[in-house]
Parts: structure tokens; sequence; C-alpha cells
């Protein structure tokens, strides 16, 4: 790059150079020109000079007064002589003087002539006389051999003169000629320069399109999959629905596998990998045998999106692909990292006209995909517009939480826990509550998911406990406090500092406190906290016990102060006599272990008798009261102490 500058700008200096160059040159061919002329002119003068610088006419006139002797002949003679005398004179001037100065021998020449004329002029005055007359000629016929002496010398001379400024001229038109030759090499040279540099750029620019071309694709394809990426399916998508015509029908399915592989909990992300590149090929062998135009791409989480443009008969409707593609999934997956059976979660949506956006149809498909997620359905959803609206609220739930949380919007309400027995109310469960100036009440099972989601959840779990220890102290001092706590509060703080301080601020004795967590996820992670927190004095209780597939070993993992049975069980222990067995079976097993047993979710007096039968002795649920403001509670439940606590204020 360097050396292709140095050459760009040597050329225009070279090119200026010779043409300075050849100005000058062009100077001096000028004036040896000149020179070449003057010295021919001036040869030519000179010669014509020489040509009248003779002493032929004078020998003539003297020779014939010498014979004839007549007077016109003496006069003629001395005419001639003094045409002679007078050229002789111009001789030692200007350039004949010039001339006889560059040779010293023509100077001497010049001088002898001089002499001779002067012996001459007595003599041409007495030619009557023959001895005048013979040495007259004698000294004629002398000048005569001198002047031709000076005339070859001088001839010799100009022409000389003429030839060297011819050979100066020559040389200067030769250096001419090579200087123009030289700029025309220059001008060739710097043209040629730049004609391969522009065709270095046109190969540079087209290696660099070459190069983005190839990294476009790359980043276009998903590295673990080899598939393409959303992009790719977006651009797919809208070809397929430009293209759409009457009869057919466009759609888009969203298969993801992100609950699948979490709840799995087997892997690690090279396990995830194995098992997103084997269903990758797994989709791609199926897809490959639809009919149709088809696409299958890698979507932007833990899964796959795929569109089939399908013809009304005899072509498969979008439901049909979907149950095809959720039936592919019934048999384990061999993946390089194992065989496991994994259960996908579908959403798709369908369009049979061109002007639904592509963008929108995608989105349709990723919001029942969601919406199958979020009802942990691993089944095959189809797109409902509702979902949108379900979207929208979400998303504004999301948006308005952390701030909810800072302005003290979400706050406890208190559920009364009763003994089913003597029927007296021996403590509360806070329960958060949030109620939202558009949306209005907003239920926990319906923000919870979503402050665990964004991490909302660990300053929402100090602001309910921190809360509740405060206002619990309203109610007499025998009325225990059961607090739910996230499992995510255990990894983001030191949960026991926090706790001695809470307690400390709030001046409630860590007896009266009981912390709730649920078994589901790595208990035996959290397990030396737990142990940290009984030594305070803090009781700790298993809750949602029996919900979901909760295993038998968590009643054993840990020293539970109390295990609360799921309310699931309050309504089939009436119906089902298996449940009720199980709950027997639970009830025993705490006993062994020393943990008292709550039953949530009562409801009626029937599950009530039925569960005070089977020796269950604690219980919540409506049919004692729902969750109410801690006012609520002392007006409902202690009369006398909210009139006591009146009192002692107004005092
Ligand atoms: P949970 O701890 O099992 O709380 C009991 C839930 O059962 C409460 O729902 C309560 O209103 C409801 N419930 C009480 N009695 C009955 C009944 O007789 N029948 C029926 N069907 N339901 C009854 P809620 O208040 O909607 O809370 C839902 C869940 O949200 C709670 O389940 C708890 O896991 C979570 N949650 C609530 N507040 C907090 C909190 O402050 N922190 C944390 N980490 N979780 C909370
Ligand atoms: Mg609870």
């Amino acid at each position: 790059m360097r050396s292709d500058r140095q050459f760009r700008s040597v050329f225009p200096v070279l090119c200026c150079l010779v043409l300075v160059l050849l100005a000058v040159n062009g100077r001096y061919v000028h004036q040896a020109d000149i020179r070449v002329r003057e010295a021919s002119l001036f040869e030519t003068a000179l010669l014509a000079q020489i040509v009248h610088f003779s002493t032929s006419d004078l020998e003539k006139y003297v020779a014939r007064s010498g014979v004839l002797k007549t007077e016109a002949d003496r006069l003629a003679a001395e005419q001639a002589f003094q045409n002679l005398s007078e050229t002789l004179k111009t001789w030692r001037q200007g350039d004949i003087r010039a001339l006889s100065g560059i040779s010293g021998q023509t100077g001497s020449q010049l001088d002898s002539i001089q002499q001779d004329s002067r012996e001459l002029a007595p003599l041409l005055n007495d030619l009557h006389n023959t001895a005048s007359v013979t040495r007259a000629l004698v000294l004629l016929q002398d000048m005569e051999r001198i002047l031709d002496q000076i005339k070859e010398a001088v001839a010799g001379e100009a022409a000389e003169q003429t030839a060297t400024a011819k050979q100066d001229l020559i040389f200067h038109q030769k250096i001419h000629t090579a200087l123009i030759f030289a700029l025309i090499l220059a001008g060739l040279g710097w043209v040629f320069t730049l004609k391969k540099r522009n065709s270095a750029l046109k190969k540079a620019r087209g290696a660099t399109l070459e190069q983005l071309a190839r990294l476009t694709g790359r980043l276009d394809c998903d590295r673990v999959t080899g598939l393409g990426n959303y992009r790719v399916f977006t651009d797919r998508v809208t070809q397929a629905s430009n293209a759409l015509t009457a009869g057919q029908t466009l759609s888009v399915f969203c298969v993801d596998l992100e609950t699948a592989l979490l709840t799995s909990g087997n892997f690690d992300l090279r396990g995830e990998n194995a098992v997103l590149a084997s269903t990758a090929e797994m989709l791609r062998n199926s897809i490959e045998l639809l009919e149709g135009t088809t696409c299958l791409a890698r979507s932007r989480g833990k899964g796959f999106l795929i569109m089939t443009v399908t013809d009304d008969a005899p072509g498969l409707s979008a439901q049909e692909i979907a149950h095809r593609i959720l039936a592919l999934f019934l048999r384990p997956l061999s993946t390089g990292k194992g065989t496991f059976l994994i259960t996908p979660a579908i959403g798709y949506a369908e369009t049979r006209t061109s002007e639904q956006d592509p963008a929108e149809l995608i989105c349709n498909g990723e919001l029942a995909a969601a919406d199958a997620v979020a009802n942990g359905s691993r089944h095959a959803v189809t797109f409902q517009p509702a979902m949108r609206t379900e979207v929208a609220r979400r998303a504004t739930v999301e948006n308005a939480l952390a701030q909810a949380i800072e302005t003290n919007e979400c706050l406890p309400y208190f559920q009364p826990q009763f003994n089913l027995k003597t029927g007296r109310i021996h403590g509360v469960e806070a329960l958060a509550r949030w109620y939202h100036s558009d949306l209005g009440w907003i239920s926990p099972s319906e923000f919870i998911p979503i402050a665990e989601k964004t991490g909302d959840i660990v300053s929402l779990g100090w602001k309910i406990l921190e809360t509740s220890c405060a206002e619990v102290q309203l109610l007499p001092n025998a009325l225990t406090l059961s607090v739910n706590l996230s499992v995510a509060q255990f990894h983001n703080d030191d949960i026991v500092a926090m706790l001695e301080d809470c307690l400390q601020r709030t001046g409630l004795p860590a007896t009266r406190l009981k912390l709730e967590i649920t078994g589901t996820g790595d208990l035996q992670h959290i397990q030396d906290v737990l142990t940290e927190l009984r030594a305070l004095g803090v009781r700790i209780s298993l809750d949602n016990f029996g919900f979901g597939n909760s295993p038998l070993c968590c009643l054993t993992d840990f020293q539970w102060d109390e295990i609360k049975i799921d309310r699931s069980f309050s309504g089939r222990a009436v119906s089902d006599p298996k449940s009720r067995h199980i709950l027997k079976l639970v009830l025993d097993v705490a006993e062994t272990l020393g943990s008292e047993v709550l039953v949530e979710g009562i409801e009626t007096v029937e599950q009530r008798d039925v569960l005070v039968d089977l020796g269950c002795v604690n219980g919540q649920g409506y049919l004692f009261g729902g969750p109410m403001a801690i006012d609520d509670v002392t007006t409902l439940f202690f009369p006398q102490h909210s009139q006591h606590c009146r009192a002692e204020t107004s005092a």
C-alpha cells in the first residue's frame, strides 16, 4: 500500500521534472537555432564581401595602362585601388575584424597586404614607367596570393562556426526528443500504474464483498445446528407470503425446548447443544418429507421455527402438521450426550392471505408457544387474538413491578391459620398483594412468576418480610407469622444477616416467625442456610407439599418444623380415598420426624371434618378466611385486642 502510494506520487513528480527540463532545453534549442541562422547569414555576407575583395580589376587596369599608356586606364586603376583600400579598411572592423582576431595569422596577412598597398600607391602614379608597372604587378600578385589565403581561412572559419552551431542545435534537438520520449514514458507509466491500482482496488472490493457475504452467511447460520437463524427465517416467510396464492395456507410453527431443557435439569450447555443439534436433524428429516415450500430455522431462544406452505386439498392442515411434529418427540431422542425424552411446547399460527404481515405471523406463532409454555401444556397450541392482550398485560405488569415494589404498591395481606379442632386462630401467612392503578388487583399467581423471572422477587420478598414483621405486632403475641421465601433470595443475599437485622429493627421475636419455602429446586444447596436460620430460632416450613411432583424425599431431606399440605389435597381428601391414604401416610411420617402439619385450601366444613378425622390439627382456607389487611384480621378475630390497641393509642 505504501509502495503503491509512492508510485502514484513519483510519476507526477517525474512528469513535472521532465516538463521543466523540456522547457529549459527548448530555450537552448531556440538559441542554437538562432546561432545556426546567424552563422550561415554571416558566412553568406562574408563570402559576398570576399568576392568583392579582389586585386584582379586593379591588375587588369595596371597591365593595360603599362601597355596602352592611356589616362583612362590609369584613372581606372586608381579607382580600383581606391575601392580595394576602402574594402581593406572595413576588414579591420566588424565581423571580418572578429574573424581576423580569431586567427593571428590572418591579422599579419592583412598587415602585409596593407604594407603592399602602401608601397603600391605611389607606383600607380607612375604607370608610364615599365619598372613601376612591373613592380605594381608583382605587388598586386603578392596581395592576390595573400588575399586568397585569407579568403580560404575566413571561409573555413565561417564554415566551422556554422558547423559548431549546427552540432549544438542537433545535440539539443536530440535532448529534446529524448525528454519528450521520457515524458511520454512517464505519462504512460503513470497511466499504467493508475490502471493497475484500479484493477487492484476492484479486486480488493470484490474480495471484501465476498468476505462480507461469507460473514453475513456465518452470522445468518446457527453455529449449533447449522440452520438459518431468525433473520433468514423472516426473509423466507416474507418470500412465501408474497408468493401465496388462493387455496394455499402459510403456517409458522414455534417449537420451544427451553422449558423442556430447564425442567429436566440434566443439561449443561454441551448437553443442551447436543439436544438442539439432534432435534434439528430430526426435524430436518421430517420437514423434507412434507410437500410444498418449507423452511426450518433456529429460533431466538432454545427452539426452532418451521414454515410450511400447503395447498387446501390434499395438503395437511396446520393443526395436523403441529401434531405430527409433536409426535416426533414421543420417542426418546438420541444425542451425542445420551438419549433423552424431550417434550417441547409448540405454538403455531397460519394465514391464507398475503396481506398478513410476515413478522406478525411469526410473532403470533411465538405467542402461541409462549402460551403453551406459560400454561405448562406440552402440546400444540394455536394462536388466539386474546394472547396478544395477555402479552400486553404481562408486559405492563413486568414494566410496572419494580416501581410498585419501590413505592409500596405491593404489600402483605394476611391469611389466618387455625387449629381445626379448637377453631382458634394461631397464626397468619403473609401473602403479597398488588393494587395497580389501571389493572386493579393483580394476583400473586400472576406477578410472582414474573418477579421470579425478572429477579424482582428478591426485593419484593424482603419488602413483604419486613412489612409483615412490623404489622403482625398489632396482633396478640401468641400469633405466629408465616412468610414465603423465594429460592432466589438464598442465592442473592446474606440471608441470615439480613433476617437478623430485620428482626432487630422490627422487634419481632425470631420464635414467632416461620419461613415457607417450596420443595422444588436444589434443596441441598440451601440446607446449610436453613440450618443457620433455625439456629436463630426461626421456624422453617415446607410449602405446597404434594403439589406437582414434589418428591417424598423432601420430607427427610431437612428437619422441617412444619409441612404445609398443598390445597389440592383438601378437595381430593373428600372424594378420593387414595388421597386420604397418602395424607394419612404423610401425617404419620411428619409425626415420626417431629414436624407439625398444616393443610391449605380448606373451603368447606366437609373438607375440614374429613381432615380432622384423618388427624390434621392445623389448617387455613377460605372456610376460615382469605388473605386480608392486618386491620381486618384484628377486627374480625381480635375485636377486643383492637379496641385495647385503639384505647392505648388515643391515651
Ligand atoms: P402459597 O404460599 O401456597 O399461598 C397460598 C395461596 O393459596 C394464596 O394464593 C392464597 O390466597 C391461596 N388460598 C388460601 N386459601 C385458599 C382456599 O381456601 N382455596 C384456594 N383455592 N386458595 C386459597 P395467593 O395469595 O394467590 O399466592 C399464591 C402464591 O404466591 C403463594 O402460594 C406463594 O407461593 C406465592 N406468594 C405470595 N406472596 C408471596 C411472597 O410474598 N413471597 C413469595 N416468595 N411468594 C409469595
Ligand atoms: Mg405459602
